[in-house]
């Protein structure tokens, strides 16, 4: 079912959260145990994360290392397929732009279909760790309103292929990221709205956001995409806090800020079991109050554990 129809259907604020593919050479279990704890809260659907190649240099013993490519999280077809077989629970798969051309996106998104997926979030993935700026593929995609055309495109029966004919129309509905302290490549808010509401006018239904720790600026965002005329459902996306090292490695990944009264209290923790307590607390606190603003799902970004989630989930749900 679509994301767009879970929310319309549904009388209160949905749970749903993402999940990243375990590192190559672990096995499905470690998916299976993370998601099931959190089942009970019926969550609607499962974001399931997309990883690109990354460069690893393999010391070849003489004094020379050699350059590889690795997918080291690779899997996110199967796990979706996986899990919806095993919860009943849609399951969403993120699809970048990010080392794929248009063919190989193609033949991903008849696989997604055929598997009976019917919702994509489209992104355009971050640049390679060793690169600063993000490089398409040779015919790849530059940005995630590219991509959301080949999707959309398809949604009307049009391949790559302009001589096929009698080609089936997929159906997916697409989502798109948002960013409420702005992308981090963006010159200033207004022009990164721009561009969210060209990708909206293009055929995205739902926004999901960032990470935030601040709701005032979760508001703001929402505001200003109203202003904007950007009118479609915008998910909130959370995480918990859970070890002091985050303080700096979020930002720092992310682009986000830390209110103050959190950072402080985190510091001051004489451990990380405090930390991750802290965490909670704070996140409850965020998501209760978005929740009584009516949010249509609180989203939340599990990073493979499920135990934080499950307790804020079990204060609200
Ligand atoms: P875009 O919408 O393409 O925007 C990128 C930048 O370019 C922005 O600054 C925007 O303002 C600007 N821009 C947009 N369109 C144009 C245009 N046509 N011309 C000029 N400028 C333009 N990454 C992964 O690799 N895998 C994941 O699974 C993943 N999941 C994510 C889930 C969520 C909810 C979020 C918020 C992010 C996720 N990311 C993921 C990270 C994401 O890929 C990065 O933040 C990336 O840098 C930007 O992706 P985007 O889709 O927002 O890009």
């Amino acid at each position: 079912m679509k994301i767009t129809d879970h929310i319309a259907q549904a009388k209160q604020t949905l749970f749903s959260f993402e999940i990243l593919p375990p590192l190559k050479g672990q096995n499905i279990q470690s998916i299976y145990n993370a998601i099931e704890p959190l089942m009970e809260f019926n969550p609607p659907f499962v974001d399931v994360t997309y990883h690109r190649e990354e460069f690893v240099f393999k010391d070849r013993g003489n004094g020379l290392l050699e350059k590889k490519t690795t997918r080291k999280r690779p899997g996110t077809v199967g796990i979706c397929a996986a899990i919806m077989n095993r919860f009943q629970v849609d399951a969403v798969p993120h699809i970048i732009c990010g080392g794929f051309n248009q063919e190989e996106t193609e033949n991903a998104l008849i696989d997604l279909d055929f598997l009976g997926i019917d919702n994509v979030l489209v992104l355009r993935g971050d640049p390679i760790k060793s690169e600063t700026y993000f490089k398409p593929d040779a015919d790849g995609h530059a940005y995630a309103i590219d991509l959301l055309k080949q999707v959309i495109n398809l949604n009307n029966g049009k391949y790559l292929d302009e001589e096929l004919t009698n080609s089936t129309n997929t159906d997916f509905c697409v989502g798109v990221a948002g960013y409420p302290e702005k992308h981090f490549e963006a010159p200033n808010l207004k022009s990164d709205l721009n561009w969210l509401k060209a990708k909206v006018d293009a055929g995205a239904e739902y926004i999901v956001t960032q990470m935030f720790f601040d709701n005032v600026k979760y508001f703001e965002f929402v505001e200003a995409c109203r202003e904007a005329g950007i009118n479609v459902p915008i998910i909130p996306g959370l995480k918990p806090l859970a070890t002091q090292r985050q303080l700096s490695l979020l930002p720092h990944r992310f682009h986000i800020d830390i209110p103050e009264a959190l950072a402080d209290e985190v510091q001051k923790a004489p451990s990380n079991e405090v930390v991750r307590e802290i965490g909670i607390e704070w996140c409850i606190q965020q998501s209760q109050e978005l929740m009584d603003k009516g949010v249509p799902v609180l989203h939340y970004y599990s990073m493979g554990k499920s135990d934080s989630i499950q307790k804020i989930a079990s204060n609200l749900f």
